[in-house]
């Protein structure tokens, strides 16, 4: 018997203008990078703070490749768990002012092991609809009964709060919305959330190292501190590096080493990350500047970029979306961008609903106020 033909698939994707292409970067990520046979000056990387290529991370990557190897070896529970793991959950845990954190392979994984970790069949999550992809697999994951509710709105997970008979509940929401930009209401959510004896698990991939007092994220940024609080951080996109963590209390990390499969049952981090991680922790901590650069060009961008066709999502954070609409509208300006050498990614459903694909514009601490001068020149010619 043949195997099952995958063309009309991958043909249907390309009739819809859905069909996605990598890029092959070299170098390392900076603001201008050489992709294929020409330099750009890109504006897609999620290293808002200028740190993936900082001379000070790559020393203590290397020094602890010299002293600790380039693999782990094995599971955290096998052999796995060096010093350099421990002493990085600590510095997290220590920084996020929480009693403890969990450091995983990735975000991805840290929010299926949360949620399959604390919930079954008889349980519920309750998520805003515009959370990232990896909320709701976690949701899917986890068996617990799925309720999304339309973004943004309290009021509709309060009714469904109080509707549900499930035993346990997790809220799930993003900080900092990936596509929009735009920051979660996360006072009321915690509210909401003591109120029905529910967690909030607050996925902070674009919060962390950008908000709050020395980058400590969202949930400072609020200055909220809460027993049903589980800070969910990734250290790919701010941090410079890989990896991710959960932090919380006692309880809820010794339960997540006893119970989460994406931390069992996966090979550690290198720990030659860890020490990576722990110079990329002093550095969010002490150089404000980086953030206050963000401040600047953000203001910048939202002053001078003229509304044409597309319409900039307000945002405060570096993630400033210009939603064009169609799909097709939106791949030729990109084109058009990528013609003058700037590199802004284009973002289509399903990433994004239907008839919102965009232009995802998002800034770094390493950008100046030219390379952002250069990028709004552009659109605003070319709109
Ligand atoms: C990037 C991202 C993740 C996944 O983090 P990785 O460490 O890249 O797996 C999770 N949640 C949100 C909101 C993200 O933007």
């Amino acid at each position: 018997m043949k195997i099952p033909d995958l063309v009309p698939d991958l043909v249907a994707l390309q009739a819809q203008r859905l069909l996605r292409r990598r890029r092959v970067v070299h170098g390392a990520v900076r603001p201008r990078v050489r992709a294929g046979a020409r330099e750009m000056l890109c504006f897609g990387s999620n290293d808002y703070l200028g740190l993936a290529a900082d001379p000070r991370l790559i020393a203590a990557a290397c020094d602890g490749a010299q002293e600790l190897g380039v693999g782990a070896g094995a599971s955290h529970l096998i052999c796995g768990h060096n010093a350099a793991h421990e002493e990085l959950e600590k510095r997290l845990a220590a920084f996020v002012e929480l009693p403890r954190a969990l450091v995983f392979s990735t975000g991805y994984m840290a929010n299926l092991g949360v949620a399959t970790a604390l919930l079954d069949r008889h349980d519920a999550v309750f998520a805003d609809r515009l959370n990232h992809a990896c909320l709701n697999d976690a949701a899917l994951l986890s068996r617990a009964t799925f309720h999304r509710y339309p973004h943004g709105d309290v009021a509709a997970l309060e009714r469904l709060l109080a509707a549900s008979p499930a035993h346990r509940k997790l809220v799930a929401s993003d900080a900092v919305f990936s596509m929009d930009g735009d920051i979660a209401r996360v006072p009321e959510l915690l509210a909401l959330c003591e109120r029905f004896g529910a967690w909030l698990l607050l996925d902070d991939a674009h919060g962390f190292g950008v908000l709050g007092r020395g980058g400590r994220g969202t949930p400072s940024h609020f200055g909220l501190r809460s027993p049903n609080l589980i800070h969910m951080g990734t250290l790919g996109k701010a941090a410079g590096v890989f990896g991710a963590f959960v932090a919380g209390d006692e309880t809820l990390i010794d339960t997540l080493v006893q119970r989460a499969r994406p931390y069992i049952y996966t090979t550690a981090l290198p720990p030659l990350i860890a020490r990576a991680l722990l110079a990329s922790v002093e550095i969010i901590e002490a150089e404000t500047w980086r953030r206050e650069r963000l401040a600047v060009l953000i203001a910048q961008l939202q002053s001078s970029l003229r509304g044409g066709r597309g319409r900039l999502l307000p945002s405060e954070t570096p993630i400033q979306p210009l939603v064009i609409g169609q799909n097709d509208a939106a791949l030729v300006l990109g084109a058009a961008l990528e013609d003058k050498g700037i590199w802004v990614p284009v973002i289509r459903p399903p990433t994004v609903p239907k008839g919102t694909a965009r232009l995802r514009i998002s800034l770094s601490a390493a950008h100046t106020e030219s390379d952002v001068a250069a990028l709004v020149d552009c659109v605003n010619r070319l709109q």
